[in-house]
């Protein structure tokens, strides 16, 4: 492969901070490294949190992205589908949301975690599937809050709902396949979206039959070639596949994007993907962001706004600390 140095890498990078519409993991700015590479826009957007060893597997997606991509037959624009997301809200709220995402068809109602009761959550995805009607597709999220009693409890409560899947009920992979043994008699596919965080965990998720569909995230993942050998992998287990966001910019979008772009082509039922997250941000880096209406998402050739990254430059310190993050992952890709 012919990829950059690191002078290259150093020299086409531009280091964002960009403020969210409502906080998301405490956060209220999502900082990223937006490289403008020979072959198009890269992002690299690991949590700050993330050890090196991690961020270099995302540093690997952008150098994919941004001198080694993926050739595809695909004529863009194209467009893909893409489940809307109802927040943790009130059930009088679930009518309007869905309403202002344009009817998506699949939609995924966040429940558990703080700040909402069983009542609430099952009240609100109530209110999710009157507004979807029977044809729509409805997924809730509860991000590992859960006890496995507590999930027990919830699934039996929402069971009627004819819900598409349930994500990451419960925290440990212990109680996924606990949990999952549990509600078997409901037909209720349970998703692993927070179990699988390096490459490495699908093979753990797979060997304990933990989940019934995996959510991959393209850039955690290492780009879109070690992507599809996962989501070959999972098939091969006879896992279903979602993918989805890392509250990337409309550059990462785009990249996951590509890839249900081409699964759709391939599969016609491929499953809707977790890319409509564009809209979680306030300002975005591209001159036409990845926001979704109406269940889709149309990918067009990525242009920079360079008015955008210029008003969004993360601040000095915040520059430098990621330009050191980014030498030192660089010896680890
Ligand atoms: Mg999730």
């Amino acid at each position: 492969m012919s990829g950059p140095d690191l002078a290259a890498l150093r020299a086409s990078a531009h280091v964002v901070s960009i403020p969210l519409n409502s906080p998301f993991r405490g956060l209220l700015h999502r900082e990223a490294v937006i490289f403008a590479g020979p072959a198009g826009p890269a992002e690299w957007s690991p949590f700050v949190e993330y050890s090196d060893e991690e961020a270099a597997r995302w540093l690997a997606s952008a150098v994919e992205q941004g001198w080694n991509p993926v050739s595809t037959d695909l004529a863009l624009p194209t467009t893909i589908r893409v489940n809307g997301t109802v927040p943790a809200v009130a059930a009088s709220e679930v009518g309007a949301l869905i309403e202002h995402a344009g009817h998506p068809r699949t939609v995924k109602v966040k429940v558990g975690g703080p700040g909402t009761t069983l009542t609430h959550d099952v009240a609100r995805v109530t209110e999710a599937r009157r507004a979807l009607g029977p044809t729509g597709r409805l997924r809730i999220d509860a991000n590992g809050s859960w006890s496995v009693d507590e999930a027990e409890h919830a699934i039996r409560a929402m069971e009627h709902l004819d819900l598409e899947y349930v994500e990451q009920p419960v925290e440990s992979l212990e109680d996924m396949v606990d949990i999952r043994a549990r509600i078997s008699r409901m037909g209720i596919p349970v998703a692993a979206d927070e179990s699988i965080r390096r490459w490495s965990d699908l093979d753990q998720v797979i060997a304990a039959e933990a989940c019934d569909i995996v959510v991959l995230k393209v850039q955690p993942l290492g780009g879109i070639r070690a992507t599809e050998a996962l989501i070959q992998q999972a098939e091969d287990a006879g896992i279903g596949v979602v993918l989805s966001s890392a509250l990337d910019t409309s550059v990462g979008l785009h990249q996951a994007g590509l890839l249900q772009a081409r699964r759709e082509a391939a599969h016609p039922d491929a499953l809707d993907a977790g890319l409509g997250t564009g809209s979680f941000l306030a300002r975005d880096v591209v001159v036409e962001p990845l926001v979704a209406h109406g269940g889709h998402l149309t990918l067009a050739p990525l242009e920079l706004d360079s008015s955008a990254l210029a008003d969004l430059t993360a601040p000095p310190e915040r520059r430098d600390w990621w330009l050191q993050r980014l030498e030192r992952c660089w010896g680890l890709v």
